[in-house]
C-alpha cells in the first residue's frame, strides 16, 4: 500500500468505489469518467506503477489480470459484442495514475486507431 495511491486506496476500501469484480489479487472498478458504455478498471491489489514497471516475477499476475478482464467482459455482457482492454503506459500514452490499470470498454463502436 502507497499512502498517497488512490488506486491502493480503492483497493483497500479506504475510499469508495463501485466495485465490479474482486479476488484476493484483483480489484475492478467502474470508471468514474467513463469514455464507453462499460468502462471498469481491473487494478492488482498490491502496488505496482505500471506495464513499464512489471518483472518476470509478476507473469502470473499479468496473465491472471488478462483472463479476468475477458471474465468481467462476459459478466457485463459486451465479450461476444467485443471489448477493448487497454494499459496506458507513461506520459506519451496518457497514464495518470501511477498504479498498474487495465482499462475494459465497450459497449459501443470503438475507433481505432485511438487518438
Ligand atoms: P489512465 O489515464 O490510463 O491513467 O486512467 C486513469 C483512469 O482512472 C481514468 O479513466 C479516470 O477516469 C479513472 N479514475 C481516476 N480516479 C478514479 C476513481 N476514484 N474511481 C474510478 N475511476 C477513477
Amino acid at each position: 500500500m502507497v499512502n498517497d495511491c488512490i488506486f491502493c486506496k480503492i483497493a483497500a476500501g479506504s475510499i469508495p468505489a463501485r466495485l465490479a469484480y474482486q479476488d484476493d489479487q484483483l480489484v475492478a472498478f467502474y470508471d468514474l469518467n467513463p469514455q464507453a458504455p462499460t468502462h471498469i478498471l481491473v487494478i492488482p491489489r498490491r502496488h505496482l506503477p505500471g506495464l513499464a514497471e512489471a518483472e518476470p516475477g509478476d507473469q502470473a499476475l499479468l496473465g491472471h489480470l488478462l483472463l479476468v478482464t475477458r471474465r468481467i467482459a462476459e459478466q457485463e455482457g459486451i465479450a461476444a459484442s467485443g471489448f477493448r482492454v487497454v494499459i496506458n503506459t507513461h506520459a506519451d500514452a496518457g497514464q495518470s495514475v501511477p498504479h498498474l490499470h487495465a482499462h475494459i470498454l465497450g459497449g459501443r463502436r470503438l475507433g481505432w486507431p485511438p487518438g
